[in-house]
């Protein structure tokens, strides 16, 4: 049993105490007292949220930049074809120890799940037995979802239908596809009819890496949406990246909200990796290359963000660290009115535990899972503006990582 005294919740600008009992909240309210024999955890007033999830990553690719060739143009095709020669030269040990030291790296930044897309569009599957053996070992402090994405193709790669299915038979989570990757519109729709007819037959979730592309001609999403819609998959499916709608008009985009509603999908924004990666087609002005997420979230539509990216040919920096991303993800989607900033650990906590399907395992509710981060902080505004650290993050109870407050001293 445990008694989290004197904490605030982004709902509730008056402190409250949160008590656990058997890995779970049994009791939230203000000054609730301490039971016998309880253990107490003060909180100083600091803002408890639930823990952050990354719901858009590339764990296989993670801390390869530059190896064997940095990416100079920063393209997203660049990046892909440095990542091909990296790829040959991957093993289960070479994965699971760069995986190791981020999945660390993002426990200490309070992040408690992680949807990865791994790549599939290589014959010996290297990366995705490396994954999958990381999502057991890892499992008491780290929810590890696994997307058998391909990289280079599902219709335009060799034997790609039969890796995505290999993928689906050793177990991932989730489907994805790259439509804007395949060699032809008719390859985009069939790799997208693909996947969402096995990730219907299998029980599996759908997220694909959608029209991640400066052509407004690349309209992959409708297709998905439709699909979605068809099938009754809905909330099962959803569309990463999405740029080319940062390119569509306006006539087209009104059009598109409509069937978008109707299919209940996700979207994931990565707004740091996609302002570097897009627009570098564009002279002036430059587009920034980020879906919108103002209108999608307007519209009542759910959308998260991810970092995608750590220090890896699409990106060369990026330390796992969410707050970055939606700090950066406000400012490109111009989102910075006091509800909107307030609102915004959703990207990173509630909208993408959607995305994840993570249901009533997730949140800070009487009967949930007691998994939680504390802040630095009383506010979200304020936690976001400085940088504030998770001075905890408990997991079912237990504490699995903490980091000691800044204390600074101004010398005049
Ligand atoms: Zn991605």
């Amino acid at each position: 049993m445990m008694l989290v005294h004197n904490v605030r919740l982004p709902e509730s600008p008056e402190p409250v105490d949160v008590r656990i009992a058997e890995a779970r909240f049994t009791q939230i309210g203000a000054d609730l007292g301490v039971h016998d024999g309880e253990e107490v955890l003060d909180a100083q007033g600091r803002l408890m949220l639930p823990p952050f999830i990354e719901s858009h990553i590339h764990l296989d690719s993670v801390l390869t930049a530059g190896q064997p060739e940095p990416n100079l143009s920063g393209t997203l095709f660049e990046g892909i074809q440095r990542w091909a020669q990296r790829k040959a030269t991957l093993t289960v040990d070479d994965v699971k120890e760069r995986v190791n030291r981020v999945v660390r790296q993002q426990a200490g930044f309070g992040v408690q799940f992680v949807r990865t897309h791994v790549d599939v569009t290589d014959p010996q599957l290297t990366a995705l037995r490396a994954l999958l053996e990381l999502r057991e070992e890892l499992a008491e402090w780290m929810t590890i979802q696994i997307v058998a994405f391909p990289q280079e193709g599902i219709c335009s790669f060799p034997d790609g239908r039969e890796l995505m299915t290999k993928a689906a038979d050793l177990g991932v989570d989730v489907l994805g596809a790259i439509p804007h990757f395949e060699f032809t519109r008719e390859y985009a729709v069939e790799s997208l009819n693909f996947v969402c007819n096995l990730a219907a037959e299998r029980g599996l979730l759908v997220d694909v890496h959608c029209d991640e592309i400066d052509d407004e001609a690349s309209r992959g999403l409708e297709t998905l949406a439709t699909r979605a819609y068809e099938l009754g998959l809905g909330s099962r499916v959803t569309a990463s990246h999405t740029t080319a709608m940062h390119s569509y008009n306006n006539a087209y985009f009104t059009r598109l909200l409509r069937l978008l509603q109707m299919s209940g999908i996700n979207f994931v924004s990565n707004p740091v990796v996609n302002t570097h990666l897009q627009g570098r087609a564009d002279t002036y002005p430059k587009r920034r290359g980020v879906t919108r997420v103002k209108e999608l979230t307007e519209a009542g539509i759910n959308v998260s963000f991810g970092q995608d990216d750590i220090q890896d040919p699409w990106n060369p920096l990026g330390t796992g660290n969410l707050r970055d991303v939606v700090f950066t993800g406000l400012y490109v989607t111009q989102m910075l009115g006091h509800e909107q900033i307030e609102n915004s650990h959703r990207f990173v906590t509630s909208n993408a535990a959607r995305t994840l399907g993570l249901g009533d395992e997730y949140g800070i509710e009487v009967g949930r899972p007691a998994s939680f981060v504390l802040l630095d902080a009383d506010t979200w505004s304020q936690a976001l503006n400085w940088n504030a650290g998770v001075v905890a993050s408990y997991r079912n109870g237990k504490l699995i990582a903490r980091t000691e407050p800044v204390r600074r001293e101004v010398l005049f």
